[in-house]
C-alpha cells in the first residue's frame, strides 16, 4: 500500500480522506491556500503545504503547484477530493508524467464522460437508455429549435459542459425557446468557457436516482446500489439517501446493471456515479429512467451509500488506485437499513438560498443520535472558523442510518434539531422542515417538491416567547449560557451584583425588545453568546439578536468622530462622499458589493468626513470604509 499520499483539496473531504488514510497507516500531505492556513484540514494531515494566495484559481486549481508538494513531500499518489481537479484529464496526465498515481479513474475515461453530449453518444452505443433528446456536435440555434419542436415540449437545454446545475434552462413552449437558448449559452459561456448545448425531453414528475460504481484496474466493476437525490433546490442536491424510497427488485436490476454496463463500456476504474433521470409519474417502472451523466470520482454524498453496504470507499478507492482487486465481489455486497445525509450550507433560504459568509462563533453538533440510529458528522469547520467567500459554504454533512427510513429520517431531524451555528445564517432550519415535511416522509419525493413548497419550508417563525427569554438571560448573564467572545464574558462579573433583576434590551431585526428580568435560576444551554449577539436554538432555528453595546452607544451619542467599517468583505462599489465632507445620519456615503448583493452604507452619525474608502477597492471584513474628523 502507499505510505503517503497528497490530498488535493481543502474542508470536509479533506478531513474525512485523511481519517480512512490514518485508519490503514497512510501518512498524509494537506495543502493549503493563505485563508486555509489554521484550516481543520491542515492541522488534521501529517503534513501541510501551502500552495498560495485564497482565490482558487492561484491555489486549490494550481496543478503545478500540488504536483511540486507532492514531489516535495515524497507523497506517492494524490487523492483529488471531489470539485477542484478530481474531473480534470489534463491535470492526470500532469500527474502521471510526474511519476505520481492519481488516485482516481484514468484520464481517457474522464473525458469520455467529460462532455454531456458525447458520452451520452457513446452510452446509445452501449444499450444505455438515454434521455431522448438531441447532442449531436451541430449548434446553430435554427437547428435546435426545430430539434426541440420535435423532442416535444418541455424541454430542457443543457450546457455540454455543465454542473451543479448552471446552463439549464427548461422550456414550455416554442415562443420562448430562443430567449431560454440565449440564456443558456450565456450562462455557459461564463462558467463553462463552452457555449454548446443539448436539448432534451424534460421528464414528467422527475426523480434523480443515482448507482454508485467501483471498478478496479484488471477488468471488474460493481455497483453499490442507489441513491436517491431528487430533493433539490435549483438543481443542487439538498438531502440525499439510500436505498431510494419505492424501489422495487425489477427496477434496481435495471438500473444497477444499466450502471454497470455504463462503467464496463468506458474500462472504469476507481468510485464513479452513474445519474439516471426517472419519470415517476405512474411510479417507479423499468422502462421509465435513462442516464443524464457519469460524475467521475467521489461524491458528495458517499457517506450514504457507506452506511447502508459498510463498504468504506476511500480504502476502496486506496486499495484499486494502488492495483488491488476490489475487495468484494457482488454478491458480498449487501444492502442494510436506511441512510440521509443533510447538507449544512452557509445560505440564506428565506432568500433565495444566496449564499452566506462569517465567523462560525459558536458551532456544536449534536453528541447523542436519535434511539435505534448511528450519526456521522463530516466537518470542515470549527467554532471561531470563517466561512470565506472564495471556497463553497458547505460547514457540514450530517449523516443518519436507521433500520428503516422512518427511523432514519426521524434520526436525521433530530440530528438537525441539535445543530447549532452562530455568526452566519445557515440552512438548519430549511432542513429541519423539509426532514420533517409529511410528503417527504410519505417518500413521494421528487426534483419539483422543494420549489412547490419554497414557501412553507423557508418561511421562518418568530421566536417564541421562551426563545426571546432565553436570549434576555443569556445577554444579562443570568444562564450559563457559553460566553465566546469578550467583552461580554467580562459582563458575567457585573451580573453578580444584580442578581435579583436587571432591565434587558435586545435588537431583533429593526424591532427593540426590552424586558425586566427576574432570575428563576433556570440556565439555559440553547443560546451562544458571541460579540455584540445573543443566537437562540429552537428546533433546527436559530434567532439571533442584538446586544445593544451601551459603552458604543455613548461613545456615539457623546462626541461625532468615530469610524464605520465595512461589516463583511467585499467591493466598493459607489462613493457618494467625499474627504471634508459635512454629512449627516443616515445619509448614504458608498455602496459595499459582497456576496453578489449590493448594502448601502449610511453615516453612522453627523459629522465631517476625514478620510473613506476609494472606489473600486476590495475590503476585508473590518476594513476602515469611513473615518469622521475629530470634532474641532
Ligand atoms: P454532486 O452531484 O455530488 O453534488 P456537483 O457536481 O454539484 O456534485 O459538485 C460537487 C461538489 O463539489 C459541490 O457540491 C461543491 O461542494 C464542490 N465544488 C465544486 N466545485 C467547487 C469549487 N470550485 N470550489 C469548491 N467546491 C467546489
Ligand atoms: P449537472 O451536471 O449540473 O449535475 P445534470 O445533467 O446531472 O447536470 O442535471 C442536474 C439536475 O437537473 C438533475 O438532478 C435533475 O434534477 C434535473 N434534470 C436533468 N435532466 C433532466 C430532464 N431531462 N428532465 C427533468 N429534469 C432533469
Ligand atoms: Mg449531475
Amino acid at each position: 500500500m502507499f505510505s503517503k499520499i497528497l490530498i488535493a483539496n481543502r474542508g470536509e473531504i479533506a478531513v474525512r480522506i485523511v481519517r480512512t488514510a490514518r485508519r490503514m497507516g497512510i501518512a498524509t500531505v494537506a495543502v493549503y491556500s493563505d485563508a486555509d492556513a489554521k484550516a481543520l484540514h491542515v492541522a488534521e494531515a501529517d503534513e501541510a503545504v501551502h500552495i498560495g494566495p485564497s482565490p482558487v484559481a492561484d491555489s486549490y486549481l494550481r496543478a503545478d503547484r500540488i504536483i511540486a508538494a507532492a514531489l516535495a513531500t515524497g507523497a506517492e499518489a494524490i487523492h483529488p477530493g471531489y470539485g477542484f481537479l478530481s474531473e480534470n484529464p489534463d491535470f492526470v496526465d500532469q500527474v502521471t508524467a510526474a511519476g505520481l498515481v492519481f488516485i482516481g479513474p484514468s484520464a481517457a475515461a474522464i473525458r469520455a464522460m467529460g462532455l454531456k453530449d458525447a458520452a451520452k453518444r457513446l452510452m446509445e452505443e452501449a444499450g444505455v437508455p438515454v434521455v431522448p433528446g438531441y447532442h449531436g456536435e451541430a449548434q446553430d440555434d435554427g437547428l435546435l429549435a426545430g430539434k426541440a419542436a420535435e423532442i416535444g415540449y418541455p424541454v430542457l437545454i443543457k450546457a455540454r459542459a455543465g454542473g451543479g446545475g448552471k446552463g439549464m434552462r427548461r422550456v414550455d413552449r416554442t415562443d420562448d425557446f430562443a430567449e431560454a437558448l440565449a440564456g443558456a449559452r450565456r450562462e455557459a459561456k461564463g462558467a463553462f468557457g463552452d457555449d454548446s448545448v443539448l436539448v432534451e425531453k424534460y421528464v414528467e414528475k422527475p426523480r434523480h436516482i443515482e448507482v454508485q460504481v467501483f471498478g478496479d484496474n484488471h477488468g471488474d466493476a460493481v455497483h453499490l446500489f442507489e441513491r436517491d437525490c431528487s430533493a433539490q433546490r435549483r438543481h443542487q442536491k439538498v438531502i440525499e439517501e439510500a436505498p431510494a424510497p419505492g424501489m422495487t427488485m425489477e427496477m434496481r436490476r435495471a438500473m444497477t446493471e444499466a450502471a454497470v454496463t455504463a462503467a464496463k463500456a468506458i474500462a472504469y476504474s476507481g468510485a464513479g456515479t452513474i445519474e439516471f433521470i426517472v419519470d415517476a409519474s405512474e411510479g417507479l417502472r423499468p422502462d421509465r429512467f435513462w442516464f443524464m451523466e457519469m460524475n467521475t470520482r467521489l461524491q458528495v454524498e458517499h457517506p450514504v451509500t457507506e452506511m447502508v453496504t459498510g463498504v468504506d470507499l476511500v480504502e476502496w478507492q486506496l486499495r484499486v488506485a494502488y492495483g488491488e482487486r476490489l475487495p468484494k465481489t457482488q454478491e458480498e455486497i449487501a444492502l442494510n437499513g436506511h441512510a440521509f445525509e443533510a447538507r449544512v450550507y452557509a445560505e440564506d433560504a428565506s432568500k433565495g438560498f444566496l449564499p452566506a459568509i462569517g465567523t462560525l462563533h459558536h458551532l456544536s453538533f449534536p453528541i447523542d443520535s436519535a434511539r435505534g440510529t448511528t450519526m456521522r458528522i463530516e466537518t470542515g469547520v470549527r467554532a471561531g472558523d470563517s466561512i470565506s467567500p472564495f471556497y463553497d459554504p458547505m460547514i457540514a454533512k450530517m449523516v443518519v442510518h436507521g433500520p428503516d427510513r422512518r427511523q432514519a429520517l426521524n434520526g436525521l431531524a433530530e440530528a438537525l434539531a441539535g445543530v447549532q451555528v452562530a455568526g452566519s445564517v445557515t440552512n438548519v432550519g430549511f432542513l429541519h422542515a423539509l426532514a420533517t415535511d409529511a410528503d417527504f416522509a410519505a417518500g413521494d419525493v421528487d426534483t419539483g417538491l422543494i420549489g412547490r413548497k419554497q414557501e412553507a419550508l423557508t418561511t421562518v417563525d418568530r421566536p417564541s416567547q421562551h426563545a426571546i427569554s432565553q436570549a434576555m438571560l443569556a445577554a444579562a448573564q443570568f444562564g450559563n449560557a457559553q460566553a465566546d467572545g469578550d467583552p461580554w464574558g467580562a459582563l458575567a462579573g457585573y451580573a453578580h451584583f444584580h442578581p435579583i433583576a436587571r432591565k434587558v434590551t435586545l435588537g431583533f431585526g429593526e424591532e427593540k425588545l426590552d424586558a425586566q428580568l427576574t432570575y428563576d435560576g433556570k440556565p439555559s444551554s440553547n443560546a451562544a453568546l458571541w460579540p455584540g449577539h445573543v443566537t437562540v436554538f429552537e428546533r433546527g432555528n436559530a434567532f439571533t439578536f442584538s446586544i445593544p453595546d451601551p459603552f458604543a452607544e455613548a461613545a456615539e451619542a457623546g462626541s461625532a468622530h468615530g469610524s464605520m467599517r465595512a461589516p463583511m468583505p467585499g467591493l466598493v462599489k459607489i462613493v457618494r462622499a467625499a474627504a471634508g465632507d459635512t454629512v449627516a445620519k443616515g445619509q448614504p456615503l458608498l455602496v459595499l458589493e459582497a456576496m453578489k448583493m449590493e448594502h448601502t452604507i449610511a453615516a453612522a452619525h453627523d459629522g465631517v468626513i476625514a478620510e473613506i474608502a476609494a472606489n473600486g477597492s476590495q475590503v476585508t471584513e473590518g476594513t476602515v470604509l469611513v473615518r469622521f474628523a475629530e470634532e474641532a
